[in-house]
């Protein structure tokens, strides 16, 4: 595994298939699965480690946000992968003028409880793919929403790239693994699973109900009163449309329940089929 910082520097060979698999770092199994499937696909797996900072809010964990870079370099060689791409920010940003913005898919959810957030996620992933020219890119289903977003840059763009979108990597309990668990405490941990139990209790009920939209909307106003009976702050807990990520009425093919909420103040996010 190499570790290459500079633009300049990152000599790929293009004769190869490249695996892309764009990251921010603090690698856990969901990480690498996703390096194992560009490795198992492609003749090369690249990595990029990069805590982008235009993804992040105001008030929001950019400076905190774990970094263990020697820890994530030794994970990602067993994974399999052959370069890490590891640059400074201002080896990304020149005079940070352009920013790429999604129309619709961004326009709920996590567009609207984070603002800016899928500009920052948007851009750098256009200004990586152009930088890494990957055969293919992986990203992980457990960003519901972000899938959607870098279908349509790749779409709209006309980015020649494959996309591939990997099943999420639980813990025993359930728990989607992230990053962010890190910030919770024993206590916090313990609840953090309900977030998951409760969307799929939901997407059971909502399969074996009737089709129609105030059924769905008390089934789901009971676990958003649930998951904030036991602790949680809810943000959003909805059924939507997997390609849209429009509010469905009932459930139907192509469904998706998604969810954000924060424990304390940690924010979790999931999301589960329909
Ligand atoms: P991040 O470093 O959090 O930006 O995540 C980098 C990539 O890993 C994104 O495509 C995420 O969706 C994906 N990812 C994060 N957590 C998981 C998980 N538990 N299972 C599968 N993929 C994941």
């Amino acid at each position: 595994l190499r570790i290459i910082r500079k633009v300049s520097e990152l000599d790929l060979d293009r004769s190869k298939s490249i695996g892309f698999v764009p990251t921010m770092g603090a690698f856990h199994e969901g990480h690498l699965e996703l390096m194992r499937e560009a490795k198992r696909e492609n003749d090369l797996c690249v990595v990029s480690l990069f805590v982008n900072p235009t993804q992040f809010g105001p008030g929001e964990d950019y400076g905190k946000y774990p970094r263990q870079e020697s820890t994530d370099f030794e994970m990602a060689r067993s994974a399999g992968a052959d370069v890490m791409f590891a640059p400074e920010v201002s080896e990304i940003y020149g005079e940070k003028t352009t920013t790429i913005r999604v129309a619709n898919v961004t326009d709920r959810w996590e567009g609207e409880k984070r603002p800016g957030h899928f500009e920052g996620v948007a851009t750098v992933v256009a200004i990586l793919f152009n930088i890494v020219e990957p055969t293919r890119a992986y990203f992980g289903l457990k960003d519901f929403q972000q899938c959607a977003v870098i279908r349509r840059i790749v779409e709209d763009l006309r980015y020649g790239i494959e996309l591939r979108f990997v099943e999420t990597v639980r813990e025993e309990d359930g728990l989607a693994m992230s990053s962010r668990n890190a910030y919770l405490s024993p206590e916090e941990r313990k609840k953090a699973p309900g977030l998951y139990r409760a969307l799929q209790n939901a997407a059971q009920e909502l399969r074996q109900s009737t089709k129609d939209a105030s059924t769905t909307e008390g089934i789901l106003a009971r676990h958003r009163e649930e998951l904030r009976a036991s602790g949680f702050s809810v943000d959003y807990f909805a059924l939507v449309d997997g390609a849209t990520l429009e509010p469905l009425e009932y459930a139907q093919e192509g469904g998706r329940m998604i969810a954000a909420a924060h424990l304390n103040a940690t924010r979790l996010i999931d999301n589960c089929q329909v």
